[in-house]
């Protein structure tokens, strides 16, 4: 094991674990890169360790050049999958890095660059990463907009639309175009959030499409199940993630952020890995129709 991996495992108080609040103000243009954030965060490039629960699996995951998706996607190919990641063209410099952790396993890596507002990227995606890997056995939807405005006035029908658009309809089509590929056994995870649960005031469109993810996963899950697929969401709270500080959060709530939760900091997405492995392993194979929440202590 790395000294990284062996120190994030050793028994500790997690709410010293990482970094706590006050953080310094750090605007950025949406999407926003991880590789500006401070401090950086642990997507687990040296922390996280792999048992090979994922042999020979193939993967999709959306939003993987930063944030959970990345901790996701890197958990995912030191667990043996080959993984394709899906990210905005803006976002080449991040999306490098991962591909190049991914290849560094000995796994295959499929770079999608595009937008999941547009229903042929999505299809297209999809086909290219069955064509590259020879099947598709895990899709994780969790690509997201998320733009705060504490003026319902303020929510242009621009924004409201992109946020659909985004964080449903992506959704939507990438699951559509997997299904004909999925086979017995596959998983499919959905990013939801705590904001389903305890929707913020001025998140109004992004809790929205949040609490429709949730109803999604749960639908879905009891249709699919009909041919061995299981469907499941992760609810994350706060987590330390380029989302926020690029129009997800005002810059005074970046500086305190996580400070409101029991835990009193924000989430490393590396803290997620080990929930993303679960719920596409087999591991998880009881588990379907289910939200996963990780909140630092608020619940959901
Ligand atoms: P992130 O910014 O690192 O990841 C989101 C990714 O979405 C981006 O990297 C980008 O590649 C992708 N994306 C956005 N619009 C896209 C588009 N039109 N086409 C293709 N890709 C697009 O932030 P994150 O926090 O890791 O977000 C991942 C998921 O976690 C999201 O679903 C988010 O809603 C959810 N979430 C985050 C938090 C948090 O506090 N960070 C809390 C709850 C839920
Ligand atoms: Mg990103």
């Amino acid at each position: 094991m790395t000294d990284a991996a062996t120190e994030r495992l050793r028994m500790q108080d997690p709410r010293t674990q990482y970094p706590t609040p006050p953080f310094p103000k750090q605007p950025q243009a949406a999407p926003g890169l991880a590789s500006k954030m401070d401090p950086q965060p642990d997507h687990g490039e040296t922390s996280y360790k792999g048992y090979g629960r994922l042999a020979g699996r193939k993967a999709l995951v959306t939003g993987a050049d930063s944030g959970i998706g990345r901790a996701a996607a890197i958990a995912y190919a030191r667990e043996g999958a080959d993984v394709a990641i899906v990210y905005l063209p803006s976002e080449e410099a991040d999306a490098k890095e991962v591909i190049a952790l991914i290849e560094k396993e000995g796994r295959k890596a499929l770079a999608l660059p595009g937008d999941i507002t547009d229903e042929r990227f999505c299809t297209e995606l999809v086909e290219k990463t069955v064509a590259a890997f020879g099947g598709l056995d895990i899709l994780v939807n969790n690509a997201a907009k998320q733009t705060t405005q504490p003026d319902l006035a303020d929510i242009s029908t621009e924004q409201f639309d992109k946020t659909m658009k985004t964080n449903l309809y992506g959704m939507f089509w990438i699951t559509k175009a997997a299904l004909r590929f999925l086979p017995p056994g596959a998983s499919i995870i959905n990013t939801t959030s705590v904001q389903a649960y305890s929707p913020g005031e001025a998140l109004v469109d992004y809790a929205t499409t949040k609490a429709g993810i949730q109803a999604f996963t749960e639908a879905l899950a009891r249709q699919v199940i009909a041919k061995g697929i299981r469907v499941n969401a992760v609810a994350p709270g706060p987590f330390w993630t380029a989302l926020q500080p690029s129009g997800g959060q005002t810059q005074e709530k970046v500086s305190k952020f996580g400070q409101e939760v029991p835990l009193g900091r924000p989430g490393q997405p590396v803290e997620l890995s080990a929930v993303y492995v679960l719920l596409a392993s087999q591991e998880g194979s009881y588990i379907t129709g289910e939200t996963y929440g990780a909140t630092g202590g608020k619940s959901l």
